[in-house]
């Protein structure tokens, strides 16, 4: 693509007393992306936040934002990033207006229109006179992103934005990310526990797992990868594997237990692949189409590593 690298990390840890939270992460993120970090509940998302915007040290490694790494380079270049992490700060009392201007102010952010700006992109303009407790959770979640958009940050750290909000806070919210990216080119790193809420959204997955970065892969190869198989249950599995080297080489297959094959993004039609099996007479008693979901696929990607 040969975009600038934004946020680069290497071999990156972070260990409490008893708990090593993230090993040797190595991720790179580039201008204008939408990056999003998968894992489960304790998987280092939020760790692995916490540290790109210094709310926390690293125990071990080395990161790079904006090309430096120099612990004073590295505080400037914070100032160019907006970061929602766990729950959005703001105050109950006061109306959205007043809490985006009261934040204005604190980041020492020039000119009131900063404000009408932010209330217009988050679409919150119309709930400008609401006070912070009167606000649904998906408008909270909102507000909290406004305040990390004052100062016009180049890259946004956002801690699952879109967990818990309803069906159609989701679409909201996501399309608020699809046009900071598209409008503005700020680049996005957002985490979440759900794949499937970060699809047609994310150009790069990032999955962790027990504190281990398991795979990055782009949206499309994570969609080919995704696609379609067909699930065999034959009597001699070795024998019909190596048949189907024979006669298809380069068609990717997985062997199961209980006697089962996957053939990943088949080549042939799925008669085919029965038929292999019936002419050297091997037994075929299952033949199915199937999708492997978003879900699923992460499933497989984890080796059983447990976080502490
Ligand atoms: P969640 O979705 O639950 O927030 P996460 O992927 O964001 O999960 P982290 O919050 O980064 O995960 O936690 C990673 C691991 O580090 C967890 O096992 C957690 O218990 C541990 N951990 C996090 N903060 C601390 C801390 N201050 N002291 C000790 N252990 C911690």
């Amino acid at each position: 693509m040969g975009k600038e690298t934004i946020v680069e990390t290497y071999d990156l840890c972070k260990k409490y007393k008893n708990c090593t939270a993230l090993e040797g992460l190595n991720l790179q993120v580039r201008r204008g992306e939408i990056y999003g970090l998968i894992g489960d509940n304790g998987a280092g998302k939020t760790t692995f936040l916490k540290l790109l915007s210094g709310l926390i040290y690293p125990t071990g490694g080395e990161m790079k934002l904006f090309g430096s790494s120099e612990p004073q380079e590295l505080v400037r270049a914070r100032r160019r990033m907006g970061v929602l992490i766990e729950e959005p700060g703001f105050y109950r009392q006061l109306s959205v207006e007043k809490n985006l201007e009261y934040f204005r102010l604190q980041k020492g952010v020039p000119g009131r229109e900063a404000v009408e700006e932010v209330l217009q992109v988050t679409g919150l303009a119309e709930r400008r006179k609401k006070r912070g407790r009167q606000l649904s959770f998906g408008m909270k979640q909102r507000l909290g992103l406004g305040i990390a958009l004052l100062g016009d940050p180049e890259l946004l750290l956002l801690d699952e934005p879109i967990n818990g909000l309803d069906p159609s806070g989701i679409i909201e919210m996501r399309e608020v990310l699809r046009r900071l990216s598209r409008e503005k080119g700020i680049t996005i790193i957002l985490s979440s526990h759900i794949l499937s809420e970060l699809e047609q959204l994310a150009d790069v997955y990032g999955f962790l797992d027990g504190g281990v970065l398991l795979e990055q892969i782009t949206r499309e190869a994570l969609q080919e990868r995704c696609g379609s198989y067909i699930e065999l249950r034959v009597s001699e599995p070795e024998r019909y594997v190596a048949l189907l080297e024979k006669q298809l080489p380069g068609q990717a297959y997985q062997v199961l237990p209980e006697h089962l094959i996957h053939i990943l993004r088949p080549l042939r039609e799925t008669g085919w692949y029965g038929k292999l099996a019936v002419e050297s007479e091997i037994v075929v008693d299952r033949l199915e189409e199937a999708q492997i979901s978003l879900e699923e696929y992460f499933v497989r990607l984890k080796g059983g590593k447990k976080s502490c």
